[in-house]
């Protein structure tokens, strides 16, 4: 009996538009950083440590969205649901928790 991942699918789908949005926002905020040298111009140290942060923040959605987009995949090839490690189920409450684990609890740990 195949699990039905509609649910899961849907959801995938919503953070990876969340991931995107967030995505196309930092890097907007740092490849047209004009707009945030008017509002801090007196003092560049700080952002240019808000760009650091901002590129921390850009590296972690990229990889989030690409988390999810690999789950979205599974789901199209048909193991979405299975650990990528033992190939046993993944608990429910695991996936319900974190969509795009590709891991059972034994081996996520
Ligand atoms: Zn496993």
């Amino acid at each position: 009996m195949s699990r039905d991942f509609s649910d899961a699918q849907a959801r995938l789908l919503d953070l990876k538009q969340e991931y995107q949005d967030r995505i196309e926002k930092i890097e907007d905020h740092i490849y047209n950083p004009q707009d945030d040298l008017n509002e801090h111009w007196d003092d560049q140290a700080i952002s240019m440590r808000d760009n650091e942060m901002r590129k921390t923040l850009l590296l972690e959605a990229k990889q989030s969205l690409n988390y999810v987009n690999d789950a979205l995949s599974r789901i199209e090839n048909g193991t979405y649901g299975e650990c990528t490690v033992c190939g046993e189920d993944i608990e429910d409450k695991r996936l319900q928790a974190v969509p795009y684990a590709s891991l059972c609890m034994q081996h996520a740990s």
